[in-house]
């Protein structure tokens, strides 16, 4: 197969699901996990008669992640209704946007192979989710469960001008975070609250005209959206070389092997009878109403990031990592107003706390340690009287047992103190030089690159404890008598 030949093009189609406490046209639940049926008004039952009222708060967060997402704000848009059957969909129809979406253009700016590229959005619309059809709960019917009918998602639709899984990996991610960040959508792929369609097509390299393309759907992580288009490009790249035409279709990912299916011939526009909505009226978005949502946006990741580049000489990769989430932000930012030695708090919030958290699966909101504790354990280790190693593992983990106690409290019970008393390093070193004959002959006779292998010895005696600097300082002199 000469892969070279060809070039991948991929559109992505990603559905969030919002984090409102109502839904899209109703005042039913949105909470996750409820009893089968019981976020159910006759609004989401489309009972004949009831009308839908507009959740505003979802305008709000589709205009929020339009503006963070570089878009136009459309000062007028509609709904409109999209038909089809499916026994999940309780109206016939789904209420969606389709010649007038809320959010027009717009891009996200992903880093890859130390360059940027802007990936090109063609539109965001809102639009209500369905019901969920359960097909393996009982042996000879369907089950169907309409909580989620009525549920609002944001539909966030790229230009096709993607061309590689890597780009499709870093865009989900870095669309992920700041979902995340505006507090739009959790992105939990997982639980589907956010889902990617991917549509990929071939053409030979050079060409400007698009291929037929594939929808794939059912990619339930970013991982499995990456393998879906490795797999779909060569497949592609088959079908061409065998002198066979690709037909546009539906397909379905199995992440158990790797694989994809065919589901359907893929409808075209026309299939859905759209026109617009008569029940709702157009949204009318004014300047006031636009610029006091842009002030409730905080600053994004990325501009976050090269603040603190700037204000706290950080890397870009402590930047970056710290500029996740926003609660580890928040955190950074409290105790950098207690400590200066900035670099050691990133090191703290990127590794061992948020590896607990993690762990744990808790926010670093919710990490045991008090801030002012916290504050006092990084001061502590900066002093050089215990092992940053030694102070993340055991030391944090004995801190959050027993909550009463300073750090070096903690520390000295536990007998967790640096030990750089000249004497008691000595006794290590002599110790290891004697149980280790045959390597110190080597030593001597030139190998010298050995001392790792006894500074590792000494550290494995003392538990860490030993000041490693003074340690080697000692190795050499010992080893040179
Ligand atoms: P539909 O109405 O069927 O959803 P759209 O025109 O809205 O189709 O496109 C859906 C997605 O498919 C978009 O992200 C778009 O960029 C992408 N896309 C369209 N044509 C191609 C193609 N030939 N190859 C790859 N992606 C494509
Ligand atoms: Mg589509």
């Amino acid at each position: 197969m000469n892969k070279e030949k060809y070039e991948v093009v991929i559109g992505l189609e990603v559905h969030a699901q919002l984090l409102t406490k109502t839904k899209l046209f109703s005042g039913d639940l949105t909470t996750f996990g409820s009893e089968p049926n019981t976020n159910v008004s006759p609004i989401s039952l489309a009972h004949p008669g009831t009308l839908p009222v507009l959740n505003t708060a979802v305008v709000d967060l589709a205009i929020k992640l339009g503006l963070a997402l570089n878009c136009k704000i459309a000062a007028q848009n509609y709904f409109a209704r999209k038909n089809y059957f499916y026994p999940d969909l309780p109206k016939g129809f789904q209420t969606s946007q389709h010649s007038d979406p809320i959010c027009i253009g717009g891009y996200l700016t992903i880093e890859h192979n130390n360059s940027t590229k802007d990936v090109l959005l063609n539109r965001i619309h809102m639009e209500e989710d369905a019901g969920k059809s359960i097909h393996d709960l009982l042996d000879n019917y369907s089950a169907i469960d309409l909580n989620r009918a009525g549920t609002p998602l944001l539909e966030i639709v790229t230009e096709p001008c993607l061309h590689s899984a890597d780009e499709v990996y870093l865009y989900l991610t870095e669309l992920r975070k700041i979902l995340r960040w505006l507090n739009v959508c959790d992105g939990n792929m997982e639980e589907g609250s956010m889902r990617c369609d991917a549509n990929i097509s071939i053409r030979i390299k050079g060409e400007k005209e698009l291929g037929t393309r594939v929808e794939v759907k059912n990619l339930n992580s970013i991982r499995n959206v990456k393998k879906a288009i490795e797999i779909e490009f060569e497949r592609l790249i088959k079908i061409i070389e065998t002198g066979e035409k690709i037909t546009q279709e539906t397909r379905s990912y199995n992440a158990d092997n790797n694989t994809t299916f065919s589901l359907r011939s893929k409808e075209e526009a026309d299939d859905y009878r759209y026109f617009p909505e008569p029940d709702l009226a157009p949204i009318n978005i004014t300047d006031e109403y636009l610029l006091k949502i842009k002030k409730s946006i905080s600053t994004l990741p990325i501009e976050l990031q090269k603040k603190y580049i700037k204000d706290y000489d950080l890397s870009n990769y402590d930047t970056s990592a710290l500029c996740t989430e926003k609660e580890d932000a928040n955190l950074f930012e409290t105790i950098a107003k207690e400590i200066n030695n900035y670099k050691s708090i990133a090191n703290w919030i990127t590794g061992p706390i948020k590896n607990y958290c993690n762990e744990n699966k808790i926010s670093v909101n919710e990490f045991p340690i008090a801030v002012k504790s916290i504050i006092d354990l990084i001061n502590f280790t900066n002093t050089g009287k215990i092992h940053f190693n030694i102070a993340s593992s055991k030391l944090m983990l004995a801190m959050i047992d027993e909550m009463n106690l300073t750090a070096e409290a903690q520390a000295i019970k536990l007998n967790l103190l640096q030990e750089n008393n000249d004497d008691a390093l000595i006794e290590w070193v002599n110790k290891v030089i004697e149980n280790m004959p045959d390597k110190v002959k080597e030593y001597k006779n030139g190998k010298k690159n050995l001392l790792g292998l006894f500074a590792g010895q000494v550290k494995k005696m003392s538990a860490g404890k030993a000041d490693m600097n003074k340690v080697n300082i000692l190795l050499e002199q010992q080893l040179t008598k």
